[in-house]
This record gives C-alpha cells, sequence and structure tokens, in this order.
C-alpha cells in the first residue's frame, strides 16, 4: 500500500524536531553548497536521489519521521518524498519511518521568514535547529 506524503509548516517542523525522531533532507542539488541549509539537515541531491534511497534508509535510522525539501517544495522535493514513500513501501522491514513529509515553501520559505540556517560543510550537518 502506498503511503501518503503530507505537508509540514516550518513551526511545525521546529517543534516536532524536539522529539528528536525527525530527519530533515535537502533534495537541492547544487544550491545547497553557495546557499546555506537547515541546521541538522542531510542533503542527498535530486539528481542522484534515487539510487542513493539505500544509502538514506541507512542514515535516517532511529528517526520515524523524514521531512524532504528543496528550494521551494513544489517539484524536486514532493518527487524525491513521493519516491521515497513508494521505496518504503516495497522494502518488508519499514515499520520505523512512518511519516514522510515535505516542508512547505522549502528552503527558501524557511530562509525568508527569518529561521535560523546553518553555513557550515559537514555532511550531514551536525548542527541542531535552534
Ligand atoms: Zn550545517
Amino acid at each position: 500500500m502506498a503511503r501518503s506524503v503530507s505537508y509540514i509548516t516550518p513551526s511545525q517542523l521546529i517543534s516536532l524536531n524536539r522529539t528528536k525522531s525527525v530527519a530533515i533532507v535537502d533534495v537541492r542539488d547544487e544550491e545547497r553548497s553557495y546557499d546555506a541549509h537547515i541546521a541538522g539537515s542531510h542533503h542527498y541531491a535530486s539528481d542522484s536521489f534515487e539510487e542513493k534511497m539505500p544509502e538514506l534508509l541507512q542514515a535516517v535510522e532511529g528517526k520515524d519521521t523524514l521531512v524532504f525539501h528543496c528550494a521551494l517544495s513544489k517539484v524536486r522535493g514532493p518527487s524525491c518524498a513521493r519516491m521515497f514513500a513508494d521505496y518504503l513501501s516495497e522494502m518488508k522491514d519499514d515499520a520505523r519511518i512512518n511519516k514522510v513529509m515535505i516542508l512547505e515553501r522549502g528552503f527558501n520559505g524557511w530562509h525568508s521568514s527569518g529561521r535560523p540556517v546553518c553555513r557550515c560543510t559537514d555532511i550531514p550537518c551536525k548542527g541542531e535547529i535552534e
């Protein structure tokens, strides 16, 4: 059965993140290297996303919610989120991740509403959302 993918706002993400069960997945491509990013986010560029899904699944072990975003969360974020939701549906042991979500308005919306961003070069980022 296909999983549904729903949207989450930045303020919902901040409160959900306090549970420590959320992984943020940035699927922007090269923009991540010259734009900032959301603290604590993983980076799986959309252009190689499909082949890296097994790696992502391992990287988010222990999390139960994944929140995807791109620059605007209009095209790349939603399509990668759906692709990953389908991938989870095909896996037998998929009980841990029970929510796949998309950050509304993406990184640009996050940044333009004045929320803190990180400019480190670590992948995944070791920072935390304040
Ligand atoms: Zn960082």
